[in-house]
Parts: C-alpha cells; structure tokens; sequence
C-alpha cells in the first residue's frame, strides 16, 4: 500500500483553489475586515492577553493541525458557535468561529462571501487560515462581537433549534449584521452589491446548498490516472476530469497533450442523504471551443458507504476486505473493485471504462469518512 501514504504529498486543485480565495475574500471581506475586528477584540482584552497579530511572523510551525486542534480543545470552542450543540467539527475560517454540522449548512448557504466552510478534520487548512481562526481567538470572543447586542425578542438557536429559526439567526447574525455593536455596523448598500458581483465568480465554482441538504460524509476521491486516451485534437487531447455528486462538481486540472495522463489529484464530495451515483466526465481542454468530452462512467458509491456503516468505526478495525461493488455488464467497472480498512481509513479502488467513447481508462481511489466521527 506503498501508494497510499503518498496522498497527503499531492497538492489538490481543491486545496490550490481554497487559498486562493482565501486571499481574494480577505482583500475583499468580510463587511468588517480581519483586522478591524481583532483591533475591536484587542481592545477589549488586558495587554496581557491580547491576541497576536504576528503568528504568522513566528515562522512555520512543527503542525497547522496541531495548532487547530489546540484552539478548538479551547472550552468555549467546545460547543457550537450558533445553537451551542457540543464537539463541533466545522469552522468557517474567514469568520473564525467552530459550528456544528447542522451550522454548517446554514453558512454553506450564505456562500463563501459571508462564510468559508472547512471541515477541522478532513480539509486541509493554509497556514493563512489557521492563522485567521487564531487571530479571532474562538467563538467567545468572535460571539462578543457578532452577538454583542441581541435584541429582545430574538433568541439564540439551541441544538435542537427548527431549521427556520436556525437560518434565521444565522443569517442575521453574519449576512445582515444584526447584531454588531452599533458603531461597528456597515450600512452601505454598495459595498454588498459590490461584493455579490465580485464574490459570484467565487461562488461559481463553489457547490452552494441552497436546500439546507445535511450531509453524512465526505469523499475524497484521488483521481490517480488516465490511460490510453480518446485523441480529441489534432493528435492528442488536453484532458481533465470532472466529477459530480448532486449539485456539487470538482476537477482536476488540465493535462496538456496526454493521453495517459497522472493526475494524483485529490477532490473532495460531501454526501448528502439521500445520494447517487458520482459522476465521472473526462473533457479535452479547448481555449477556443467549447471542451469536448472524451468519456464517462458513473461510479456507485452504495457498496463502500453501506458497508463502511455495517462495520462502523473503521479506526479500531484491522485491515481487512469489508465490501466489493462487483464488475457487470450495465456499470463501467473493469474489474470488481474492492472496499477495503487499510490504516483505519476506508478506502476502494476503481477501475473504470470510459462510456460512450472509443477508448479510454481511469483510475481512481476513493476515501470515506462519515460526519458521525
Ligand atoms: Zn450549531
């Protein structure tokens, strides 16, 4: 499985693609800039205990997981920023506060202008943005600004809060800025248009969930390589791949002239309930066409979710074969492709054909991990 340790080397387009709009919302947003609002927090703290503005001064660190961990084992960062549910397991980094999944929705539903969701486990931070969360110093200091004048008549969610009052307080809390001091609020029309117009681009490529869909894991989908390629120029095709998963896409980047290009690119797909297929397209990159698809096939996730769920917690388990989608004539399948616990991970390896196409393969390796962990 020599393989296999290789993953985290790899720098994903998602990853690539997360820093950059890190920097882009920064310049941009939030409506009260980072620097503002640690000014505000620092203001309120004795000299002693003023959060630093130089973290990211002090030079890499041994971990950036390490160091967010330590901030969300932080007491007031063990509950729920939002409704107080405990052990939350999200962030919004730009925000700087922890939420809960149920939180989380929510804030995937404001788009990445207001709030940039990341999983404290399963996402892979910027120094940047822990740096950020940092900075803000956890959900007590970020909830005395975001929450420092509640009015009456407005209460704040619990766990188990509607989903209408839960949106709703969230998004006065952060979208509208109820509830900021005063002196702090941004009442300028034209700032937000021009940040809708300038954060569309952003969200474009962003799966945005406007249907408050709750999620029960995440994939990580290595796509590992191509092989023996549709030509869709000249002599050769500048291929990428795209997968869908409902209303969320995720791609790797283009390679130029390839027909058995390596990619070794992670991409990452949250699970809704109620789930299909992926769906795996390869197109040849075109600057002055429209992109022409070179194949595609649907991957079925059941047999690795289902059977990762049978055996529960896969971190206590040894290695072992848990589950196989099985090769047939109706799916893409080369071989049967087998669900196996390698490490305490749950991983499967797929081979497919490409569909409706003269030629072509792909391998990919797959990684789930349920939210219940
Ligand atoms: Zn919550």
């Amino acid at each position: 499985m020599k393989a296999l340790n290789n993953t985290s080397i790899y720098t994903a387009p998602f990853v690539t693609q997360l820093v950059t709009e890190h920097v882009l919302l920064t310049s941009l947003l939030p409506s009260i800039p980072t620097q503002t609002l640690t000014d505000t927090l620092n203001s309120q703290y004795p000299s002693g205990k003023r959060m630093s503005h130089h973290s990211s001064a002090l030079g890499k660190t041994p971990s950036g997981n390490r160091r967010l961990k330590d901030l969300l084992q932080q007491r007031d960062n063990r509950t729920c920023a939002d409704c107080g549910a405990p052990d939350p397991k999200w962030a919004s980094a730009n925000i700087g506060v922890f939420i809960c999944l149920k939180c989380c929705g929510v804030h995937r539903s404001l788009g990445v202008h207001i709030s940039k969701v990341l999983s404290v486990t399963l996402d892979s931070w910027s120094d940047a943005e822990i740096d950020a969360m940092i900075e803000v110093g956890g959900n007590a200091s970020a909830n005395s600004i975001y929450e420092a004048y509640i009015p009456q008549g407005i209460s704040k969610p619990r766990p188990d809060a509607s989903q209408e009052h839960r949106s709703n307080f969230i998004r006065s809390k952060y979208e509208l800025q109820d509830f900021l001091k005063p002196s702090l609020r941004i009442s300028s029309s034209n700032s937000s248009s021009l940040k809708s117009s300038l954060s569309r681009k952003i969200m474009d490529n962003v799966p945005s969930n406007k249907g408050m869909v709750e999620f029960i894991g995440v994939l990580k989908i290595t796509v590992i390589r191509g092989k023996n390629l549709a030509v869709r120029d000249m002599l050769s095709s500048d291929p990428y791949v795209v997968l869908t998963l409902g209303q969320q896409k995720a791609q790797t980047t283009v390679r130029n002239s390839n027909l058995n290009p390596v990619w070794n690119e992670e991409l990452m797909l949250s699970v809704p309930q109620n789930y299909g297929p992926v769906k795996l397209q390869v197109f040849d990159h075109d600057t002055f066409s429209a992109d022409d698809i070179m194949g595609e096939a649907e991957i079925y996730i059941m047999p690795l979710i289902t059977s990762a769920m049978a055996f529960g917690d896969a971190g206590i388990l040894e290695n072992m074969q848990i589950g196989k989608w099985l090769k047939s004539h109706d799916n893409a399948l080369l071989e049967d492709s087998i669900v196996n616990i390698i490490d305490g991970k749950v991983i499967q390896e797929v081979k497919l054909k490409l569909q409706n196409v003269e030629s072509g393969e792909m391998d990919l390796r797959i990684e789930w991990t349920p939210l219940d962990q």
